[in-house]
């Protein structure tokens, strides 16, 4: 081959290799190009491609930024799809929970919010790290499976707080196309319900058993003596009646009580609110008291403000509630022992004080004695003829009248049972 022949070939060999890399090197900025506009979601224009790439490139381009765009619609009316449903499920009254194939939570409108305050951000999580229930998990399990019951009652425990709720749990399909079923539960807040539920059967089982012992003790005696008055010496006969007579006013006592408790709690609590002058009304339940034989081995004091304003109570229920914690001064503190009656203006109240000098109530029981039938000595309450309701009367009395009632005591040294009453309570 001649020399110049062989330079011929050499140029145009050199060309079409540099030629062949310039376009190897537009195409692949080109593909960079085009997955930056996929993963940015952004159309991309055919100027922006490297010069000079051909037709199919342009189409590829325009085919691309289509597919980019029906995405992005897509994309939108999911997005507002889900709000949509977001709204509608906000305003439902019902809670509402959407967990996907792996527990995740989708969605959680704004009524699960209010039933698990403490519980935020609720959404993406997995289920047994958002909502703690070993119930609900199972309850879960039932529903993927499709053999959960229509509906379940379910406690969640977050601390020393229990949430009580009733679950309707479906399967749904999965909306993202995956193989495991996605679940829709609507949860129901039956804490209240079962808070009461569990009061009444306290009640019931409190009053059942108050009513039992002198209802035996009475059976046993009458029994006994329908079998043998006859022959029995007239002094047992007289102490058996005396005993029944006592068991009877005991149940009579604990009627009353009961009576007047459920009185106070209902929705017409019968307060019939006139002005009331505190220093007479103290004055009047002292002398009444001190002429009664069960105080007499006590020493009765009164400290009552003279200057205090009359003010809006119902003087039967407030002299129902000083007689109450008098009682108590009386039949818990020993004979010689001292009470002190006291009334005096605190801010917007006059706050009325009984206090002795006995035997006081230990740390453990103060928070609890104002609660229906609790006692710190259960025999000697009974003994005294005490039904374990007077404390909680009064509780019921003084919040009727917009005022509350508290105790504090020393061991050892005695006790004082306040009671506030606001002075312009409209009662
Ligand atoms: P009860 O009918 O048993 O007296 P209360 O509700 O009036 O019921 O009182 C609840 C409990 O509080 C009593 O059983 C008694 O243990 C305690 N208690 C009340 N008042 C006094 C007091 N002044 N001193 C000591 N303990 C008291």
């Amino acid at each position: 081959m001649p020399t110049s022949a062989f330079v011929l070939l050499v140029l145009v060999l050199a060309t079409t290799l540099g030629w062949a890399l310039l376009r190897l090197r537009s195409q692949q900025r080109a593909v960079r190009s085009l997955q930056q506009a996929i993963v940015r979601q952004q159309r991309m224009l055919r100027e922006n491609l490297p010069g000079a790439l051909g037709g199919a490139w342009d189409a590829l381009c325009d085919a691309t930024s289509d597919l980019i765009d029906e995405a992005t619609r897509l994309r939108e009316l999911r997005a507002g799809h889900l709000a949509q449903l977001e709204a509608t499920l906000g305003s439902l009254r019902e809670a509402v929970l959407v967990i996907d194939g792996s527990s995740r939570v989708v969605l959680a409108n704004q009524a699960l919010q209010e039933i698990f305050p403490h519980t935020n951000r609720i959404l993406g999580q997995r289920l047994e790290g958002a909502l703690r229930s070993v119930g609900f998990l199972n309850c879960v399990e039932a529903v993927r499976r499709g053999a959960a019951e229509p509906q379940q009652e379910v406690e969640f425990v977050e601390g020393a707080h229990s949430t009580w709720v009733e679950v309707t749990g479906t399967p749904i399909p999965p909306l993202d196309g995956g193989k495991e079923a996605w679940a829709l539960f609507v949860l129901h807040d039956i804490t209240r319900q079962k808070k009461l539920e569990a009061m009444r059967r306290e009640f019931v089982a409190n009053v059942s058993h108050e009513l039992r012992t002198p209802l035996s003790v009475i059976k046993g005696y009458v029994e006994t003596l329908t079998d043998g008055h006859h022959e029995m010496p007239l002094d047992d006969r007289d102490k058996f009646l005396r005993t029944i007579a006592r068991h009877t006013e005991r149940l009579n006592s604990l009627l009353e009580d009961l009576l007047t408790l459920s009185r106070l709690e209902s929705t017409s609590p019968g307060l019939r609110p006139e002005s009331v002058s505190l220093p007479a009304l103290l004055a009047d339940v002292l002398a009444d008291y001190g002429a009664r034989p069960a105080a007499a081995a006590h020493r009765l004091h009164a400290a009552v403000d003279p200057a205090l304003a009359p003010l809006p109570a119902d003087p039967l229920k407030i002299t129902q509630a000083v007689e109450n914690l008098l009682d108590n001064a009386l039949k818990y503190t020993p004979a010689g022992s001292r009470i002190d009656v006291e009334a005096r203006l605190r801010d917007r109240e006059i706050v009325v004080t009984v206090r002795d000098n006995g035997p006081g109530i230990p740390a453990a029981d103060l928070p609890h004695i104002f609660e229906r039938f609790y006692r710190v000595e259960k025999g000697r309450s009974r003994e005294k003829g005490g039904t374990g309701l007077g404390l909680s009367i009064v509780k019921h009395i003084v919040q009727l009248h917009g005022g509350r009632a508290w105790a504090e005591s020393t061991p050892g040294q005695g006790s004082a049972f306040h009671f506030s009453l606001p002075i312009n309570h409209p009662s």
